[in-house]
Parts: C-alpha cells; sequence; structure tokens
C-alpha cells in the first residue's frame, strides 16, 4: 500500500484536528496507490516468457509517487494502470521518467479508454510533447483496457465501479481485489468479485459522501462480498487509525502506507 490517503492526504494543510496531529505513523496518509509485486507463482509463465518478465505493477501514480517510491525502495515499475484520471491517481506521472532512465525503456500504462483521453488532455506535454524539452518527459506506450488481460503470468481482471457520476476501473487479480474511489457496484461487476478474500475498498469516513462508500457503506459491501481480509483506503482525516481498526468488526481493518499485504492464491 504505497497510499491509502483521501485527495488532500493526511495530515491536511493547516489542520489542528487529533488525526492530523497524531504521533501515529499509521495516521500519515499519502495519495492513493499501490504497487502489486509478482512472485513466483508457479508453471503458468512458461506459456508467455515476455509477459512474465513483468514483475512490478503500479497502480495510479498518485501525487506522492516520488516520496511513496523513495519510502518503499520502488526501483522498478513494469507496467502502470489507472482507476480513473482525477488528480490525487494521476498528478505523480512525471515520477515516472526516473523508472524510464533506470529501466532504459518506455512503460506500458494501461487504462479505459475515457480515463486515457482525459489524460492525453491533462498532460498534452507527455502525449503531444513539444519538440525540445529540458529534462524530458515520461516515456509511455498507452493501452486501452476493454477486458481481462495478462501480466507477469496473472490474469487482471477490471471492475467497473461508479465514482458518483464517474464509471471508474477496479482491478481483481487471483483472489484480491483493489477497488479505491467508488461508491456504488454495479449489479454487473458483482459476480466479477465472487472469492475475492482480499479486498482492499474504499471507505472515506463517517459520513455519507457523493462519490466515495462511508465506513457503514463499506462494511455493506463487505457483509455481501464476505472476504477474510478487507483494507479500507482512500481514508479521510476524520478516521483514526488506531479508534476505527477498535471498533471494526474482526477480519476489517484500516490500510496504512507501506502496509504489506502478502497474497497466496
Ligand atoms: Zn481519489
Ligand atoms: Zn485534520
Ligand atoms: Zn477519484
Amino acid at each position: 500500500m504505497l497510499g491509502t490517503g483521501t485527495s488532500s492526504g493526511v495530515p491536511h494543510i493547516g489542520c489542528d484536528c487529533a488525526v492530523c496531529r497524531s504521533t501515529d505513523p499509521r495516521d500519515r496518509r499519502t495519495r492513493p496507490s499501490i504497487l502489486i509485486e509478482i512472485r513466483d507463482h508457479g508453471g503458468r509463465s512458461e506459456s508467455a516468457p515476455l509477459a512474465a518478465a513483468v514483475r512490478f505493477v503500479l497502480v495510479d501514480t498518485s501525487t506522492d509517487l516520488r516520496a511513496q517510491a523513495l519510502a518503499n525502495d520502488v526501483r522498478r515499475v513494469d507496467a502502470i494502470l489507472f482507476t480513473h484520471a482525477h488528480a490525487d491517481h494521476v498528478f505523480g506521472i512525471d515520477d515516472v521518467r526516473r523508472f524510464n532512465a533506470m529501466q532504459r525503456s518506455s512503460i506500458p500504462i494501461m487504462a479505459a479508454p475515457h480515463t486515457l483521453a482525459e489524460m492525453r488532455r491533462t498532460f498534452a506535454y507527455i502525449f503531444n510533447p513539444p519538440p525540445a524539452h529540458g529534462g524530458g518527459v515520461p516515456k509511455l506506450e498507452p493501452f486501452a483496457i476493454g477486458g481481462p488481460f495478462t501480466l507477469g503470468g496473472l490474469e487482471f481482471v477490471p471492475i467497473p465501479l461508479m465514482h458518483g457520476p464517474t464509471p471508474v476501473l477496479g482491478f481483481r487479480v487471483g483472489a484480491f481485489a483493489y477497488l479505491t474511489d467508488c461508491n456504488r457496484i454495479p449489479e454487473e461487476s458483482w459476480p466479477l468479485l465472487d472469492g475475492v478474500r482480499t479486498l482492499v475498498l474504499d471507505a472515506l469516513r463517517d459520513r455519507p459522501h457523493s462519490t466515495h462508500f462511508s465506513v457503514d457503506q463499506a462494511l455493506e459491501v463487505v457483509a455481501r462480498l464476505r472476504p477474510d481480509r478487507t483494507c479500507f483506503t482512500h481514508i479521510a482525516h476524520e478516521l483514526s487509525h488506531a479508534a476505527t481498526c477498535a471498533r471494526l468488526p474482526a477480519g476489517v481493518e484500516l490500510a496504512y502506507d507501506g502496509q504489506v499485504l502478502e497474497i497466496h492464491e
């Protein structure tokens, strides 16, 4: 879990609330992103040697990507998936230049077609660069997501979600699913989540919000999916890590920056 905070991060600039002043490191939350490291998973990689070379899959390039890469010693990114094009999920994209340089290659980015279109507009300097640009621009190879795809020998299943009026994508890999930035799971997406055992799910705060699940709404999703373990993410400053975890049901916790979830299939 590279970042588990809401769009403004926690602490909020200029806020004196108990969570923003907390000395618990789990109350310091950067903008939402995860890194998936694909370890040896036996057998399945032989048929697709190129795809099997993918080991580190970044989900979103958060505003805090540079700080997250340094904090977690991220040295390689083989592919980047985007959930949607909101600022907190894309504005670290310029930091990808460092991975281009270390890996001496461009990096594939994968997103829904409307998300790619929005990124092309927002980042015209990357996708339609001027002839000479000091320092260079990120070298990215865009791929439109139209259904499940394979990376590192594993199948990634895009999960359509609603984030207020905005369609976004969650991603499922095996029995793991990452569903950030959503306040509704469309009926047709529920079957795609059958059998998920480790779930990372948006839960902004206790009060309802127009584009994010509240804690109670997220718990309703947990009650329906019944994963073994659920970690809430995209957390605002209303939720203290320790106090919130203490009142959540068994198997449900708040995620925190730097947390490592091991998934065994
Ligand atoms: Zn967000
Ligand atoms: Zn605060
Ligand atoms: Zn968003």
